[in-house]
């Protein structure tokens, strides 16, 4: 057998002013072909992994290209289409394939594209024919178009968020295409739309549980997978929402019913689809009489995990201002602070302008005195999961008056202590880490944490979904209509591509 397999991965933020160009793309370390996968990191780690189990069962992988940004507004039309372009010609010019296996985001706009990989699968459906796999592997936080399901065989979609659970997806869409192919499973799907629109960490009860409900399910015959598509608030788009999307061999019924079954829980759990949190100001009185440490702050507006610029001096300032001392924040993206770090050399003083660069989300810069305790080329952090380490290239840990502060070239979320630790300051002795993430931190963090906090600074990322200014996504949606939509159903399908609805 024959696969290429290939990874474009954004989430576009439409309210974001910041466009995603090739730089963005670049700063993850942009493959193209099998060359360039020199080293395996967290954005080359799908594709590496779906080439390790393809030629431990002796079939053969062509690499195609590995595309990660980090999430910002939308693509820039002509970096999408080259993506695409190069995936489409790697069909054309190294197929025929009997498989394609992509790891995709699923909220991926791009200009004049609403719907980036729903427009990239039936355009590989195209080229490939009826008859080959097409597959996909998504982040939770997807729009979970019907164009995307009905283009592929199969897609799964992490269950977990904090996303600790991507290679056991991918494992799953690898054994999925395999039963496929050797005719023991003849996909039906169903797809639904919950009607809300909301976020939903897994780490948090009663969402644990509804996942271990979903697993569970899938154990049962004739299941053969589950999705249930978290959507992402952040993304003006037709279809953006709770979406969940049941994969049976054969049978459609089982599948609807069972699609049904799931969306009637997650309405009914709907007043947790959201995350609890206090002001700044009651957080930082938490934190001046904490007197075992660490309290972790999150400043989940400014988390650029969700298209945020991740440089906001709000909660920052604050703390300089009431004089705290022992703590520290992490990470703020501000690469001409680190530059000037690195021109002035370790142990010596810099005059900074830290942070407020990307406009009024991002508050003012904060002109500081600082003493540089750090310097690394290539800083680095664990990702939530197991695996590769996430690069974060150009890093400085820079110290206020006992206020810690690391900068970094990247615009990454902090998701393990070792952003502190890596520079060499020790966050489980400080009274308090602020890290600029609204879930993913949890799954490394609560290890030191004696509490933590979620934040509600001012910046780029509301929580308030009710007043979200949707243009394209419909407004009849909860939290802003607490009545659920009639029609829920949006594909039933039973391959070969036979469509029902
Ligand atoms: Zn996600």
């Amino acid at each position: 057998m024959r696969i290429l397999t290939a990874a474009i991965v954004t989430e576009t933020n439409t309210f974001s002013p910041q466009p995603t160009d090739w730089e963005q793309f670049q700063a993850c370390g942009l493959c193209w072909r099998e060359g360039d996968y020199i080293e395996e990191t967290a954005f080359t780690a799908p594709v590496l992994l779906i080439k390790r189990l393809g030629e431990r069962d002796g079939h053969e992988v062509v690499l195609g290209p590995s595309a990660y940004a980090d999430p910002a507004g939308p693509t820039r039309r002509g970096v999408y289409e080259s993506l695409r372009e190069e995936i489409l010609r790697r069909i054309e010019t190294d197929g025929p394939f009997d498989a394609v296996l992509l790891t995709l985001h699923g909220a991926m706009v791009a200009e004049g594209y609403e719907d980036c990989e729903g427009d990239l699968l039936h355009k590989v459906r195209e080229r490939v024919g009826a008859t080959a796999f097409v597959g996909a592997m998504l982040d939770p936080h997807c729009h979970l178009t019907a164009a995307m399901v009905s283009a592929a065989d199969a897609i799964t979609i992490m269950k977990e968020y904090p996303h600790t659970d991507g290679e056991q997806r991918l494992r799953e869409l690898y054994r999925i295409c395999l039963r496929v192919l050797a005719g023991e499973i003849r996909p039906a799907a169903a797809l639904i739309d919950c009607g809300l629109v909301g976020v939903w960490p897994t780490s948090h009860e009663p969402i644990r549980s509804l996942v271990d409900r979903i697993s569970l399910r899938e154990t049962h015959e004739p299941i053969v997978s589950i999705g249930f598509a978290h959507g992402f608030p952040w993304g003006d788009v037709p279809e953006a929402g709770a979406r969940v999307l049941v994969l049976t061999n054969e049978a459609l019924d089982v599948a609807e019913s069972t699609a049904v079954a799931i969306a009637d829980e997650i309405w009914s759990l709907r007043d947790f689809a959201r995350i609890e949190t206090v002001s700044v100001s009651e957080a930082l009185s938490e934190v001046a009489v904490s007197r075992q440490g660490p309290v972790v702050l999150a400043d989940i507006a400014d988390n650029p995990g969700g298209g945020a610029p991740g440089d906001s001096t709000f909660i920052l300032r604050e703390a300089l201002n009431r004089g705290l001392r022992d703590i520290a924040i992490s990470l703020v993206h501000d690469p001409q602070s680190v530059d000037q770090c690195f021109d002035a050399g370790l142990g010596a003083p810099a005059n900074l302008r830290i942070g407020g660069k990307h406009g009024r989300v991002s508050g003012e810069p904060l002109e500081v005195r600082a003493t540089i305790r750090g310097l690394s080329e290539r800083h680095s952090q664990q990702s939530p999961a197991e695996g590769p380490r996430i690069p974060l290239g150009r890093s400085a840990w820079v110290e206020i008056d006992g206020v810690h502060v690391i900068l970094t070239h990247s615009r990454y979320q902090a998701v393990s202590p070792d952003v502190f630790s890596g520079l060499g300051l020790d966050p489980a002795a400080l009274r308090a880490v602020i890290v600029k993430s609204t879930n993913h931190f949890r799954a490394r963090f609560s290890a030191i944490a004696d509490r933590i906090l979620s934040v509600d600074t001012p910046g780029a990322l509301s929580l308030d979904f009710a007043n979200l200014p949707y243009q394209r996504r419909a407004r009849n949606v909860w939290p802003r209509c607490d009545s659920r939509p009639e029609q829920t159903v949006v594909l039933r399908q039973l391959q070969p591509r036979r469509f029902i609805l």
